[in-house]
């Protein structure tokens, strides 16, 4: 708008308002570098570029057919092929998570799970982050612009906190050994736009993946950061306000919910309630016998 090379039409003052407030909503959509005037949806690209191979594969295939009274023939002697009925997005997210048999398989089903609203609009598939066999493991909601661009959770200002409160009991994602490690993930690996929380649709088609992370993570402590991954996982409507702090169980797994840090740097008077709750996970690797 300003720059002096660049022949100026002069504007209103509304249209540069109104250019200013749609640069801004394209800034906080995610765009970060222009390079032509209508967006590409590359997810859209790769699907188109799979159906133009199935069609390629299909015209070959019927080339070779034989034709005339021999092709009926054949057509009407081959048995029907049954119509596969329409699996929902969460029973084909379950069936995916359920055949990862490690946190790679996981990670490249997630990438290929293509059912979920969220995915394109997203620049990455956001999986975990820290130290794998870790003693605890970190359950946030989504991720935010910062790990969007990323590919890392918890990477912005709440994973700086998050990053603060967790040395505060002497663990971090970077540490050498897996007993101080904790390993991060959400319950979205897709970032949500306005960043909004995922819908319960999203979340409904997403937990299969979470719960499968869990079990193939293995951590001998959960703690559940914010709204989103405690109601997912505990399919329950109560708030993280009147859940926070007391124990619960997720797969066999000691779980703790607490606040998101999103939400302590907004009610920092809220941070001694989420200490008290870091503490009692603190306590309770201490006491567990892999201590
Ligand atoms: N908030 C989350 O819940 N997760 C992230 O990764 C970042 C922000």
């Amino acid at each position: 708008i300003d720059a002096p090379d660049i022949p100026q039409t002069p504007l209103t003052p509304e249209e540069r308002a109104a250019l200013i407030a749609a640069l801004a909503w394209s800034l906080e959509a995610g765009v970060d570098e222009t390079l032509c005037d209508a967006p590409v949806d590359r997810f859209a690209e790769t699907a188109a570029a799979e159906a133009a191979a199935r069609a390629r594969a299909e015209t070959r295939a019927a080339a070779r057919a034989p034709r005339g009274k021999r092709a009926r023939d054949a057509a009407s002697a081959a048995p029907k092929t049954p119509v596969a009925p329409q699996i929902t997005p969460a029973a084909a997210a379950a069936d995916l998570a359920a055949k990862a048999q490690d946190l790679d398989a996981l990670r490249d089903a997630l990438d290929g799970f293509d059912r979920c609203p969220l995915r394109p609009g997203a620049k990455n598939t956001v999986f975990a982050d820290g130290v794998r066999g870790a003693r605890l493991m970190i359950v946030g909601e989504a991720p935010g612009r910062d790990e969007d661009r990323e590919g890392r959770p918890f990477v912005g200002r709440s994973g700086q906190l998050l990053d603060r409160m967790l040395h505060a009991i002497g663990m971090s994602r970077t540490a050498e050994e897996a007993a101080q490690g904790v390993y991060i993930t959400n319950l979205s690996p897709w970032r949500p736009l306005e960043n909004r929380a995922p819908s319960t649709d999203e979340a409904a088609m997403l937990l299969p993946f979470l719960r499968r992370h869990v079990e193939l993570a293995a951590p001998e402590v959960l703690l559940l950061m914010g709204n989103a991954p405690w109601k997912a996982l505990m399919e329950t409507e109560v708030g993280i306000t009147r859940a926070r702090g007391k124990w619960v169980e997720v797969l066999g797994v000691p779980a703790m919910p607490s606040f998101h840090p999103a939400f302590l740097l907004r009610q920092p008077a809220r941070k001694r309630e989420a200490w008290a709750d870091l503490q009692q996970v603190r306590d309770r690797l201490a006491a567990l016998p892999g201590a």
